[in-house]
Parts: structure tokens; sequence; C-alpha cells
């Protein structure tokens, strides 16, 4: 039964061949079975989840349909839950408790998903590897002894070793594209906008965007379906209708232009890797679709730019942390300044201090000019590049990252190194534009991903593409052993 996608799960439930209920109670007894060795849980909510699976049982027995109702999920922790601890993979908020419900929270269980849990990730989604969580680093299922990437790493882990099926995911610079190519797991980062924010605990508010972790394209379908829309709670939600992701996947690649970046191909790039993408090119090709080499030369930049940007809005978001309003508080404080710089200093932990200080720095009156503003110059050229290739291509495709998930531990004493990983996800970010990453292969028993990316809004293009591939292709049916 676990073995299900979610689209095969809608159809079973349709039939009547099982209902939520049965279904959400096998997934909780594999969770508690296996999660163990992966740790890609923080709270599991066993008596909501059973709950809300009557619930969704009840309402198809009264003749509603609709390919969430009953689906069992898990949300990122850092999505709000009404009632139920809200950690975001820190100490500071291990007391915290949700007064309401996240929007994507919301629209999900409208939709009759079922949540079994919360699950694990970087503290404030700071990281690539899900090292930097308080709760303890997250398993690769393929390979207990390399990181499933991050800082979606718990929500990557839990869905590739068919804990479930889908899980909510957020992406900053590339937490959700990093961790599904290091899991064999295909996942979506929406257009900038697309979905709400609302609920969502900020880490760089402008580069933040919700969106799916699951098998298939198919199934992050299905999940962005049910995540996408305005939503007056969030000032940066953008008010376009939502299409029919479904419907568009059978359409036809005949014609497609790709772009392939020529930089994309440096040094840096494992050759292992290189010659996966070069065979999924082939896939595409055998589909009709017709290969451009493209330039982004400003692409060099972007990852210096990054981490002046995403620190710098994590040291504005991260200051309502404070013990007084929101998080943890230190025992006996001696005056003000002792409450703050104690609650502070206990409650984050080593990576979110340093961005902190980074943020705080860049920020500062002289340096502001020097590092904040001319990172936005380079953001806006970043940007500026991909419109100028867009013109002459539909969709642009590489690799996801550089080299296959590396092992625990392997990059903790360097975090620029960890940093480099994301050189091909950032981007995205920074231009606020829709990817995608899904499974194109192995390189030592490890997953590899090639990431599409595509104009404004063309989550359903980016979709279309990866269903066709996967129509074509099995990379993403292999199941880790043990799992
Ligand atoms: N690795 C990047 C960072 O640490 C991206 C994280 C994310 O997308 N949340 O900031």
């Amino acid at each position: 039964m676990h073995q299900m996608t979610l689209a095969e799960i809608a159809r079973g439930l349709a039939d009547k061949k099982f209902s939520s209920e049965e279904l959400t109670k096998v997934l909780l007894a594999r969770i508690s079975q296996l999660d163990p060795q992966l740790n890609s849980f923080i709270s599991l909510t066993e008596e909501l989840a059973l709950e809300q699976a009557k619930a969704a049982d009840a309402r198809r027995a009264n003749g509603e349909s609709g390919a969430l109702l009953g689906a069992p999920i898990a949300h990122k922790d850092l999505f709000c839950t009404q009632g139920i601890r809200t950690s975001c993979g820190s100490k500071m908020l291990d007391n915290f408790k949700a007064p309401y419900d996240a929007t994507v929270v919301a629209k999900l269980a409208a939709a009759g998903a079922v949540t079994l849990g919360k699950t694990n990730m970087d503290e404030f989604a700071m990281g690539s590897a899900n090292e930097s969580s308080w709760y303890g680093a997250v398993k690769n299922p393929w390979n207990l002894e390399h990181v499933p990437g991050g800082s979606s790493g718990g929500s990557a882990a839990a869905v590739a070793a068919r804990l479930l099926p889908a899980a909510t995911a957020t992406d900053t610079g590339g937490s959700i594209r990093q961790p599904a190519a290091f899991t064999n797991l295909t996942g979506l980062k929406p257009t900038y906008g697309r979905v709400s924010r609302w609920g969502m605990i900020a880490y760089a508010s402008s580069l933040d965007q919700g969106g799916p972790l699951a098998r298939t394209a198919e199934d992050c379908a299905i999940m962005l379906q049910g995540m996408a829309g305005f939503d007056q709670n969030d000032s940066t939600s953008i008010d376009e209708p939502v299409p029919d992701y479904s419907a568009s996947l059978n359409e036809s690649l005949q014609g497609l232009r790709i772009g392939v970046p020529k930089e994309y191909f440096s040094a840096g790039l494992d050759p292992r890797i290189a010659e996966l993408i070069q065979n999924s090119i082939k896939e595409l090709q055998k589909l009709g679709a017709v290969i451009k080499e493209i330039s982004l030369p400003n692409m060099q930049h972007a990852i210096p730019a990054y981490y002046v940007i995403a620190p710098a809005e994590a040291s504005s978001n991260l200051s309502r942390f404070d013990g007084v309003r929101f998080g943890h508080r230190c025992e006996n404080p001696e005056n003000l300044i002792d409450l703050y710089k104690r609650s502070r200093g206990e409650g984050f932990g080593p990576e979110v201090q340093r961005r902190i200080m980074v943020g705080a720095y860049a920020l500062s009156a002289g340096y502001y000019d020097a590092y904040y503003l001319k990172a936005q110059k380079i953001r806006r050229l970043v940007k500026n590049d991909f419109m100028t290739a867009f013109n002459e291509v539909d969709i642009i495709l590489g690799p996801t990252t550089p080299n296959p998930a590396w092992k625990l531990g392997a990059k903790n004493s360097d975090p620029v190194a960890a940093y480099l990983e994301d050189v091909y996800t950032i981007t995205a970010n920074l231009a606020g534009l829709p990817g995608l990453s899904m499974p194109a292969g192995f390189v030592d028993g490890l997953p590899v991903g090639v990431q599409l990316l595509a104009p404004y809004f063309q989550e359903g293009r980016l979709l279309n593409v990866a269903h066709q591939y996967q129509l074509n292709t099995d990379w993403h049916t292999r199941t880790p052993t043990g799992f």
C-alpha cells in the first residue's frame, strides 16, 4: 500500500479499494517502524490524522471527490499548524504551538488531505544538508551515511522512503529542488507569489516559496493544485488564475525549445552528472524537443549575491525571536539585555547565528551600499539574463546540483563549501522563476536530479515536460533498498 503514488491513491479511494483511514493507519505504522533510522519527522500528529482520514471517508461516502480527499501528507515544520508545535527545526521554537494554520495548511486540509506530521528541516531553513536541525540530522534513505539535502530534508527523506506519498516543502535557494535531487524525487519550486507565504515562518521573504515534494510530476501537479492561489493575507501573493495542472500534463513536447546554458558545464560539475544530464537531453529530443545552447553570463555572481541578500533578510526576520514576543527564554535574566543575549544565544544554533551576523553586517551603515545594494544589482542582472534567454527558448535545462549527496558531516567545518553546492538552484530564487527537479539517474548508488526552469507562472509547462519524461524513463520509480 505504501508504494502508491498520490494519483494511485486517489484512484483507489474513488474505487473504494481501501479507505483513507486504513491507508493512514498503514502509513503511521510504517513511520513508527522505519523513521527511527531516518529522523525525518519532528512531530507526528496521529490523532489529527485519524480524525481527518475519517472525515475524508465520510465526505467521499457523501458523494464528494477530489484527488487530495483522504490523501496522506506531511508539512515541513515551518508551516504553522494550529495547536501543533511548529519548531522551524530550532530550539528557539521548540515550545511554539502556532495559534493558526498557514494558508497552505488550511487549503490542503480543506481539499481533504490528511496530515501525518511535521517534518524535520535545517534550522530556520538555513542549510543544504539538514544537519543544522536542533532535532538532529536526517539520513538519506538511499545511503544512511549520506545527507538527504536540505533544508527540506525531512520531507524528502520521508517521501523517498515511502513513509508517505507527498509532503510540503519550501525553497529559498534550492531547498525543494536539491533534496529532491538527492533522494530521487520530483520537487517543484513555484513562481514567487504563486503559493501563499502566510503562516510560513520567514527566512528570506523575497526568496521564500512553498511547493511540493513527491515521487512524480503527476503528483506534484495534484499537490500544487491544492497549494496555489491568491491570498489576500500575503501582500506578495499574485492574483493570477490557477490553471488545471493535471490537464496539461499530456501536451506534446514536439518543437519544445530547450535552452542549455553553457556555464552549467564548467569545472565543478561532477562529469558523471554531466553525462546523465546529456542522457536526459537525448530523451527529451526523442520526444520532439529542440536543443539550443544559451548563456547566463552573470551566473557566477549569484552565490555571493544570494549569501548577502538571504542573510540580510534573515537578520531582520529573525529579530522577532527574542524570548519576549516569541521563542525560548533564558533562565533568570539579570536585565533586558541579558535576556535578549542569552535567549537568542541559547535558542539559535551556530549556522543561524552566523547568518544573522553576516546579514546585520551587510545592512549596517557604511556597508549597505557596498554589499546589500551591490547584491540587489546583481539580482537584477541575473533576472535579465533569464529574460533574454526566454526570448529564445521555452525552458532551461541543466543539473540540479554539481555533486550527489555528500557524507554526513563532510561539509560541517566549511560552510562556504556547502554554499557553493547551491550554484544551479539559487538563480531561480533571485529571479523569482519556477523550477523543478526530477530524477535523472544514479552515481555510486546516489540519485541525481535534472533541473528545468520556465518563465513566470509556467509551472504547468514544467510539470508537462517532467511528466512526459517520466512516461519514458523509470528513474523515478526506483526505490531505496530497505524501504
Ligand atoms: N542552501 C540555501 C541556504 O542555506 C538554501 C536554503 C533554502 O532554500 N531554504 O540558504
